[in-house]
């Protein structure tokens, strides 16, 4: 039994949660099973899962350093730790934030479960103080889609805080842990990088074991989020080369960054230096920026990252929560394709 932090977490990621006994399968397999025989350790599929979801669980446990509890989707991830905040409490998002958590908090708000305030990325001071009352802190790192990242250290040594939760689907469990920074939960939509095929929804929330990662399992337990048989196994697998196609997906998205730089019709990039997601803002607004959108040929028009294949959007006027972007932003997210055969495809989009 190889303990997680006693190898590096490439390696952790292929050789963790697998069935160890002679004559096992080196793989677990898909378990669709709902209902069990009594008298053993599992009773019914929603309360206490199977040994595929408890592999997957370890794998993404070890990664963020801690223990894991699994969703049907990101947003239901997101749900379970915003029903941490107390009736009346106060939820602070960053100015920058995925739109379907602003969403989601927006909807809370207007039901009168809790009120929200919104802080930019990097005004380090402006958490801090509103650490002082609040009950929430929700951070995300990089922030999607402007890649903005929060100080979470700083932001946690505060004294007097509230729980401080990370959403660190865009850095992927092997960007800085969340953890280790001295958060309390980090969360991850397991539909991106960890699925990394762009054919399953799953979420996953990390804590240090205790009160907290119980409540957590908890709210899956009585919400019903529970992810599918299909999605937990192709989750497992998935994970398994999630090193190697960040790996790629980030060189990839540096030299692209580069290429977009340089040319005439961006105006600007943004991209932290690592990462496979590459923001943009054309010359010509929305109007350009759809055109460039429709007129490539290997990267496919549609929404979400996290892929083997690279995918671009316009962001800007995409509905609520995205009122801050400027006109003529697009979202690339980069794939593993050939880096030469994506420039290509962009230049002729953007020579027009
Ligand atoms: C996609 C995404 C989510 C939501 O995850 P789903 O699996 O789509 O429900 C949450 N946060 C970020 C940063 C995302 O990119």
């Amino acid at each position: 039994m190889i303990e997680p932090g006693s190898v590096s977490p490439e390696t952790w990621m292929v050789v963790a949660g697998r069935p160890e006994g002679p004559g096992e399968p080196l793989n677990h397999p898909i378990s669709p099973a709902t209902t069990f025989r009594s008298g053993g350790e599992r009773w019914y599929g929603r309360n206490e899962g199977n040994d595929t979801l408890d592999a997957l669980e370890q794998v993404i446990g070890g990664l963020d350093g801690g223990e894991t509890v699994v969703f049907s989707s990101g947003l239901a991830a997101v749900s379970a730790v915003f029903d941490l905040v107390p009736v009346g409490g106060r939820l602070v998002l960053p100015a920058d934030c995925y739109h379907g958590s602003v969403a989601l908090a927006m909807r809370l708000a207007e039901t009168g479960r809790f009120t929200v305030d919104r802080v930019a990325v990097t005004d380090t001071d402006g958490w801090i103080g509103a650490a002082a009352d609040s009950d929430l802190l929700w951070l995300e790192s990089p922030s999607n889609p402007l890649l903005e990242i929060p100080e979470v250290k700083t932001i946690c040594s505060g004294r007097r805080r509230p729980m401080v939760a990370v959403d660190a689907t865009m850095g992927t469990p092997l960007g800085p842990s969340a953890l280790a920074a001295g958060a309390d939960l980090v969360m991850h939509s397991a539909t991106k990088f960890i699925g990394g095929h762009s054919d399953l929804l799953a979420g996953t929330v990390t804590g240090r074991s205790g009160e907290l990662v119980a409540r957590i399992r908890e709210t899956r337990r009585l919400g019903g989020g529970f992810p599918g048989a299909l999605e937990v196994y192709l989750a497992l697998r998935g994970v398994r080369t999630l090193a190697l196609r960040f790996e790629k997906a980030s060189a990839n998205a540096v030299f692209l960054a580069g290429r977009l730089r340089d040319h005439r019709q961006v105006e600007v990039v943004f991209h932290p230096g690592w990462g496979s997601m590459v923001s943009f803002r054309v010359r010509g607004g929305d109007d350009f920026a759809d055109q460039v959108c429709r007129s490539l040929r290997v990267i496919a028009n549609a929404t979400s990252l996290g892929g083997v294949e690279s995918t671009i959007e316009r962001r800007s006027g995409h509905g609520a929560g995205t009122e801050h972007l400027p006109s003529g932003l697009i979202r690339l997210n980069v794939g593993i394709e050939s880096a030469e055969d994506l420039w290509s495809d962009l230049k002729a989009a953007l020579d027009g």
